[in-house]
Parts: structure tokens; sequence; C-alpha cells
């Protein structure tokens, strides 16, 4: 937990976010500024900075697995998604508490820019 982690605060309820599931180890919501139809993150209840300070298997399991079930919920499962983390400054992560994007609704360019 951190006290000025804005996930951390989102985790917490003291800021509003368009919440679109959780459980004991994650929470899903919106982005605020979505790049497509479907965009949520999904981040861990427990604060973990990047990818890179991530050691927990099962953590990082359980954002994969609720960015799956959140995408048959979102019906985005047939036209294709993505689930990707970004990762320090040349993927342009802002918020330093691990996130996962779920991305889809849209055709998807790969590479991403
Ligand atoms: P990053 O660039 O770190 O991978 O992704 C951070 C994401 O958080 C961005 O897509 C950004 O739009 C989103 N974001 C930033 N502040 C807020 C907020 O206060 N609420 C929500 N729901 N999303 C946010
Ligand atoms: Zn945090």
């Amino acid at each position: 937990m951190s006290d000025s982690c804005l996930f951390c605060r989102i985790v917490r309820k003291e800021i509003p976010a368009k919440i679109v599931m959780e459980n004991e180890h994650v929470v899903a919501f919106r982005d605020i500024d979505p790049k497509a139809p479907t965009h949520v993150l999904v981040v861990p209840r427990e604060h973990v900075a990047t990818l890179d300070d991530a050691r927990s298997a099962p953590m990082l399991g359980e954002l994969m697995l609720a960015a799956a079930a959140i995408a048959r919920d979102e019906g985005i499962v047939e036209g294709g998604y993505r689930a990707v983390v970004n990762c320090g400054a040349n993927a342009g992560q802002t918020v330093f508490h691990v996130h996962l994007h779920l991305l889809g609704g849209r055709k998807l360019n790969w590479p991403p820019g």
C-alpha cells in the first residue's frame, strides 16, 4: 500500500473509477483516457511499482486471468484483444503501480508505436 499512489487510492476507493470487476487479488477499472472501445486496467491490490519489481507468479497470473475473464464479459474475444504491460520510460509507463492494459473492440496495429 502506498498513501500517494493513484492506483492504490483507486483500490481503496478513495478516488472514483468505473470498476468492472474485483476479487481478492485484483481490481479492474476503465481507463480514464481510453485508447480503444474497451480499455480496462487490471491492477493487483498489493502495491508493486513495475513489472520489473514483481516477484509473485500467482499475482501476475491473477492479472492475466482477470483480463481474459473481462474480455469474455466485454464480448471482445471473437474479434480479438490485447493484454499489455508497459514497464519503464521507453514503454511509456506513467503510473508506477503495475497494471495490465486490456484493449479491444477495434483492430489493433502491430507493432505498437
Ligand atoms: P501507463 O502509461 O502507465 O502504462 O498507463 C497508465 C494509464 O492510466 C493510462 O492509460 C491513463 O490513461 C490511465 N490513468 C491515469 N490516471 C487515471 C485515473 O485517475 N483513472 C483512471 N481510470 N485511469 C487513469
Ligand atoms: Zn500503488
